[in-house]
């Protein structure tokens, strides 16, 4: 069957108005953050329910068509994005943007996919709780998209990934069935945990429709300071004296090297360097309480203290308002952004054991810097889950496509390194299309089959997201 009379159908289920079939309307939905894929589709849908996501995979799945699921489109890996061959149809899910319930005394909300992460945060501090998910692309992103890449953020520390903040899940199944397990139990030991299989399966394995989150106590008391420091070895002790002092009140650990705060002044509104001297490293972090009697603001000046004393510290700033805590998160927010004005950047989301950390940056920064001389290292991120974007820009004055023309050759390089250490080499962004070729290095062949036997068990058509992942 034509194109049109598939669009003609969908018509049929969600109103004209939400079948795009004109190229300007499609364009937003088919280029991605990094410009790294550029997508084609005979068609965007945007279903309003789970109902209407019901009947459109339902007729999907039986006329063998092919579905991209896409929330904000703000995904690393080009998962979201349709496929140069032309044939697959993005569904679009950001009409489906409901809070359906809040439970501020159970510590719950149940919203639907295509709310966005910024509002859901909001929706919290309305009732005076805390969605600790935080990530630079909240403002875009949503609940659906940060579920199925079990996305990680700067909060992961004290709150764990999306995958810890999820107690039930609405999932439309490839051939349009309704999973309806928006349970809102903390305990639930009934067999297999479902829910637990669509997090992280990039829209693989069902359309999450909607999801029921934790809630936590919205702090009282934020402090944050922002640390100079020689090196990533002192970052690791500063890491080890805080977690040690303040255990589950130490929010937020994040380092960035110079270069990194250099881009950022260069190229972020409003960016200032808090320090007045020039550091190797930096590290931001935050320290919040729910309780407002804790003495916060003691406890780090004690733990920043102690580590001048051990000479693991250069030099720090203390925030003294909310407004300076935003701004030292402004730099780190903007760590990514920056680096798109300094020509090509090739990336690597990695991981490895937190007290590698150290080890690992020296040794990848060497290797990369004799691989391409003058290229410029700004590895960055959440030391305190072992999780460094390990990003190298180009050197100044260098072409463009001729550096990013070794993409490859560079990510087999940091990710043997990220092998010696045992690590990932996808911490948080997930596989999508950009590292589905590297699982046979990465999966031994049980797990592949086990995995493939999950995808051809949930949708024996192939449906839903073709090609990513497996
Ligand atoms: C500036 C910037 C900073 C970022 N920082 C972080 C970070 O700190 N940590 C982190 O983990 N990520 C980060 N990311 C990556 C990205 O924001 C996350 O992966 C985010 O969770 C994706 O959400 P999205 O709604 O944009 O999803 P999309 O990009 O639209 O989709 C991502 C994947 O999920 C699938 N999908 C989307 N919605 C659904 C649904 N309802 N049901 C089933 N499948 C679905 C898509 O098919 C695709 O495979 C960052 C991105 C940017 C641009």
């Amino acid at each position: 069957m034509a194109d049109t009379a598939h669009a003609a159908r969908f018509a049929e289920i969600i109103g004209a108005a939400n079948v795009l079939t004109a190229a300007s309307d499609k364009a937003p939905y088919l280029v991605e953050w990094r410009d790294l894929y550029q997508g084609v589709t005979p068609m965007v849908l945007r279903p309003g329910s789970t109902a209407e996501v019901s009947a459109v995979l339902r007729y999907a799945d039986e006329q063998g068509l092919k579905i991209v699921p896409q929330g904000g489109n703000t995904g690393l890996v080009g998962g979201q994005i349709p496929q140069e061959s032309g044939d697959e149809i993005v569904l679009s899910l950001g009409r489906l943007n409901k809070v359906r319930n809040v439970d501020p005394d159970g510590f719950t909300i149940t919203v639907e996919s295509g709310v966005v992460l910024e509002a859901l945060q909001r929706e919290a501090e309305k009732v005076d709780r805390l969605f600790p998910l935080s990530l630079g692309a909240q403002g875009s992103c949503q609940v659906g998209g940060n579920l199925s890449t079990n996305a990680g953020g700067t909060a992961v520390l004290a709150y764990g990934n999306s995958r810890d903040l999820v107690l039930g899940l609405e999932v439309v199944m490839a051939n349009g069935d309704i999973w309806n397990g928006l349970r809102a139990l903390r305990k639930d030991n009934t067999g297999y945990d479902l829910k637990q299989l669509f997090i992280g399966a990039e829209g693989t394995l069902g359309v999450i429709t909607a999801a029921t989150l934790k809630l936590f106590p919205k702090p009282k008391k934020l402090e944050a300071a922002f640390v100079g420091l020689a090196s990533p070895e002192d970052a690791l002790q500063l890491f080890s004296l805080a977690k040690g002092q303040a255990g589950p009140i130490l929010t937020g650990f994040e380092i960035m090297p110079r270069v990194g705060l250099e881009f950022c002044l260069r190229h972020l509104n409003g960016a200032r360097d808090p320090l007045s001297g020039s550091h190797p490293w930096y590290v931001l972090m935050e320290l919040s309480s729910g309780t407002e009697a804790f003495p916060v603001r003691d406890l780090l000046e004690s733990i920043l203290g102690e580590a001048f004393e051990k000479g693991v510290v250069e030099d720090a700033a203390f925030a003294e308002s909310l407004q300076q805590v935003n701004d030292f998160w402004h730099i780190r927010h903007g760590m990514s952004e920056v680096q798109r004005a300094e020509g090509g950047s090739i990336k690597h989301d990695v991981s490895v054991p937190v007290a590698a950390i150290p080890a690992f940056l020296n040794k990848a920064i060497a290797a990369v810097e004799a691989m391409v001389p003058g290229c410029r290292p700004v590895p960055f991120g959440h030391l305190g889950d072992g999780n460094i974007h390990f990003n190298v820009s180009q050197p100044i004055g260098a072409d463009k496509e001729a550096y990013i023309a070794r993409w490859d050759e560079m990510n087999e390089l940091v990710h043997g390194i990220v092998h010696e250490f045992n690590g990932s080499i996808s911490a948080e962004h997930g596989i999508g299309r950009l590292k589905r070729d590297l699982m046979k290095q990465v999966k031994s062949e049980l797990e592949l089959d086990l995995m493939q036997r999950i995808k051809t068990a949930f949708d024996p058509k192939n449906t839903l997201n073709p090609g990513r992942v497996l």
